[in-house]
């Protein structure tokens, strides 16, 4: 009966038969069994369809992280329903936008923040679920018995994601069965998971990499996970012995490189560790391996692409690369219209099973983004070498145009953080009366220290005049959103006015 619909047939059958085996250990609490995850899940999809909810009703959530909300997400879809997924930091009036874009039949909150996001939920019936599991959805749910989940196609859609909206208003990104169960199984082969892994997950799971990438993997796998809320270096060193892959984006991983307690010993019983969302420094890569002697596989996806590249299992992973395509995903650059050479600069773009179906009620921005024969243009600045590695060099948007030339803004940063002194660093283009642009670098020091002069002195000969940051700036430390992407839109508000 679970064949019927695709993407839980495929996140089901590994533990089929295995009702006991465990899939999630918390801390301080008692570890939920396969055989328990899939029935709850089953009472979520029938309490689902008792307040109404039917065959592609989008089903939207703004929960914190918990199995429960997992349970949420599996009954969703078994309920043939689209799963929406929202940050909870996210404001109500930025939920007012999402609930009016997606006019999902149910919107789950947190029960503390019922009464005002009541008002701007619509038409949608409210029900609420907390981080520990508790709400008006649980207790409906508690009364409902087994559930059938209802037939889909691999072509209907199972999830919609909101992109983070850096420019302009956030997209709805639509996401098939297919789309999401044949991204899942690529990993999980790439990665060689199966039943033995252990996985610590301590991703929020209102976006791709914690809720399709380290769930939808583990499960495919009928693997266990550490189930952590949040975040936390203890926890994670508490578990590494027990453990035996990590999926992080980097500053997991610069976090728990400042923890003395991180040796070779610590994490012996380890296979893999996984970055990605955001760029892990080329130091980063070789003071972890100095650390722990693993060197960390990184991969690059998007919420509209699933993941597209990964360096290899076996072979060669280059730091500071993204790796190769996964199977059954192409990859190109282009410039105006044409495809570019090895080793050349230009945008990114990737076609296969693992891309979206376009955005949620924007034919146009569809159109724009997604080309008629399956080409989807990223808006990543990359180069890919003669092994069809990828190197990502930025957003397109994050490039600088100064005085008519372009600067790749990781070209600038790569250079300063290879200085002494310097932790990280961001490269922006601001508002220039007479370049249009310039060029400014936001530093982040070292305890060591250092400053914008001899910065800029360093840089004088390795550059050329338009590349060379026309100011320097020390902060303490860069912005970053949660999955530790740098926000250098909040940068470009923040220098806007330094030239003008
Ligand atoms: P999101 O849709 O929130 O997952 O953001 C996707 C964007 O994150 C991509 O378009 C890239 O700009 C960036 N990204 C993801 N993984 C990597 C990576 N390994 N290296 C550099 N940028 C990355």
């Amino acid at each position: 009966m679970y064949d019927a619909n695709p993407l839980i047939h495929h996140l089901r059958a590994a533990s089929l038969g295995r009702e006991d085996a465990v899939f999630a250990t918390r801390p301080g609490a008692d570890p939920l069994r396969y055989g328990d995850l899939f029935a709850g899940a089953e009472r979520m999809a029938a309490a689902l369809v008792s307040r109404g909810v039917q065959p592609g009703d989008r089903v939207a959530a703004q929960v914190e992280k918990s199995l429960a909300a997992i349970e949420l997400y599996l009954g969703a879809v078994m309920a043939g329903a689209v799963f929406l997924p929202l940050n909870p930091a996210y404001t109500d009036a930025e939920v007012a936008y999402f609930i009016g874009d997606a006019t999902p039949r149910v919107f789950v909150c947190d029960p503390a923040r019922r009464e005002s996001l009541r008002a701007v939920a619509g038409e949608a019936a409210v029900l609420t679920l907390d981080g520990e599991g508790q709400g008006s959805l649980m207790e409906l749910a508690a009364g409902q018995a087994g559930f059938d989940p209802v037939a889909r196609t691999p072509s209907d859609l199972a999830a919609i994601l909101y992109t983070s909206g850096t420019t302009g208003r956030s997209k709805g990104a639509m996401l098939s069965h297919e789309n999401l169960y044949s991204n899942s199984l690529t990993l999980r082969d790439h990665w060689r998971f199966t039943a033995e892994d252990v996985l610590i997950h301590a991703l929020p799971i209102f976006h791709t990499h914690g809720l399709f990438v380290a769930t939808n993997v583990a499960l495919l796998a009928g693997a266990q996970v550490v189930f952590l809320p949040r975040f936390d270096a203890e926890f994670i060193l508490a578990a590494l012995p027990t453990s035996t892959a990590l999926m992080g984006v980097p500053t997991f991983y610069t976090r728990l490189l400042a923890q003395a307690q991180l040796t070779p010993d610590l994490a012996a019983n380890m296979r893999l560790f996984i970055s990605g969302s955001a760029p892990l420094l080329v130091e980063t890569h070789e003071q972890w391996e100095a650390r722990t002697g693993h060197r960390i596989l990184e991969r690059y996806g998007m919420t509209e692409t699933n993941m597209s590249t990964s360096n290899p299992y076996d072979g060669a992973r280059i730091a500071g690369t993204v790796g190769q395509p996964l199977p059954g995903v192409e990859a190109r650059v282009m410039l105006e219209g044409q495809e570019l050479p090895q080793g050349e600069i230009g945008v990114l773009e990737v076609r296969g099973p693992n891309v979206f179906q376009g955005y949620w009620q924007m034919p146009e921005k569809t159109a724009e983004e997604l080309r008629p024969d399956g080409w989807f243009i990223t808006g990543d600045l990359a180069k890919i070498d003669d092994s069809g590695y990828v190197t990502i060099v930025g957003r397109e948007k994050d490039l600088v145009i100064s005085g008519g030339f372009n600067v790749y803004p990781k070209e600038v940063e790569t250079l300063i953080d290879d200085l002494p002194g310097v932790l990280e660093s961001a490269v922006i283009g601001v508002p220039h009366p007479d370049f249009g642009e310039a060029v400014v670098a936001v530093v982040v020091p070292t305890e060591e220290g250092t400053d914008a002069a001899a910065i800029q002195a360093a840089l004088s000969g390795q550059l050329a005049k338009f590349k060379q940051p026309k100011h320097v700036a020390l902060m303490q430390e860069l912005p970053r959103n949660t999955m530790g992407k740098v926000q250098k839109k909040a940068l470009r508000e923040r220098f806007a006015g330094l030239f003008t």
